[in-house]
């Protein structure tokens, strides 16, 4: 079977942005979170061309994602970031992974595992998964043992907040209190604040995809490029209409391409302002984007069917333009894409 639509995946860009940002964590080891299939784009290539990059740990959110990446890579680790529920307990004990343990219900399941690693989360004002400040101070966590020490920035990607430098100073007064082999602040946008925000280790995501986190990261490179194949090409008369809602007319004669892509795809709607790319020219869509097909305006470009158009995914670009997030386009990308990784 071959998929009327994939995704282009380049391994370059992929290690270059990781080492960009491993360079930028100064003296930190460079993680990468692969939540949400790797944000699209496969968890289980990604960890495979980091770890031969050099990235040693690995982030994702549940056990069903942690069991879906099978086996590491040696030498590398990975951590559950939302710990252990009762009913992971037994792919917490059949796996070798870490769950980062979030509340004071989730340290006393872990206590039955005995000395058994792991991770803590300490909320210092997200408001999200984690212990409070006094919680971690209580003794609560006393005798574990704590491999890495972490907590989540709220407004990392504006570095003029106030919150950071706040949240930055909570966790480093808190690790001076509680003993753990690591400690950890920084994703994509963390990382940018500066070394301060750094700690032992850096938890990257989206930058690694070629989102662009903030300002600064302008040499990250973009990872994934959508293609998708034309099924019909018709030719419409001035004054008809295209797709659901007939929202589109076409002022002059016009030929137009109808593409296997929609919003069943990950496509949404709401990106019906991005262009189609057919050799160097740009083609826009026209219409509603539909369940599993869209049109573009080919142009003075001669297209038939069977062609491949490309849509590139420039996420800052598609963020301004559209009302999805950067991790939104990345992370809706489901399995009707075929991956080739170059
Ligand atoms: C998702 C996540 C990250 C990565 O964030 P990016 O903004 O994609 O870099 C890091 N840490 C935690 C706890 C996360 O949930």
């Amino acid at each position: 079977m071959t998929a009327p639509l994939r995704l282009r995946l380049d391994t370059d860009a992929l290690i270059h942005n990781w080492r960009l940002l491993d360079a930028m964590s100064g003296r930190a080891a460079c993680g990468a979170a692969v939540k949400a299939n790797g944000y699209g784009l496969g968890a289980r290539d990604v960890v495979a061309r980091l770890a031969v990059a050099g990235c040693r740990d690995f982030f994702v959110a549940t056990w069903d994602e942690a069991d879906a990446l099978g086996d590491l890579p040696e030498g590398t680790r990975l951590s559950v970031l939302h710990g252990v529920r009762a009913q992971d307990m037994p792919a917490a004990a059949r796996l070798p992974h870490r769950p980062v343990l979030n509340s004071a219900a989730q340290v006393a399941r872990w206590r039955q595992r005995g000395d058994q690693p792991c991770d803590v989360m300490i909320d210092t004002g997200i408001n999200r998964l984690g212990l409070s400040i006094e919680e971690a101070r209580s003794g609560l966590l006393d005798g574990l043992v704590i491999d890495t020490l972490m907590s989540h920035l709220a407004c990392a990607d504006e570095p003029g907040h106030p919150m950071n430098e706040r949240q930055r100073r909570a966790f480093a007064e808190l690790c001076a209190c509680v003993p753990a082999r690591r400690t950890s602040l920084a994703n994509s946008a963390g990382i940018l604040l500066g070394r301060d925000y750094a700690f032992d280790l850096t938890r990257p995501g989206l930058g690694l995809y070629g989102g662009l986190p903030g300002t600064g990261a302008g040499e990250l490179r973009p990872v994934a490029a959508l293609e998708a194949q034309v099924l019909q090409v018709r030719d419409v008369a001035a004054g008809d209409t295209v797709g659901y809602g007939a929202t589109w007319v076409a002022p002059a004669p016009t030929r137009i391409a109808i593409v296997n892509l929609g919003y069943g795809d990950g496509f949404l709607r709401a990106l019906a302002g991005v262009e189609a790319h057919i050799g160097g020219a740009c083609c826009p869509i026209v219409g509603r984007i539909s369940m599993d097909l869209l049109a573009v305006d080919t142009g003075i470009v001669d297209v038939t069917e069977g062609d491949w158009l490309r849509f590139d995914l420039d996420l800052p670009e598609i963020a301004a333009r559209s009302a999805l997030s950067q991790y939104e386009m990345l992370t809706g990308l489901n399995d009707r894409f075929e991956r080739r990784w170059c």
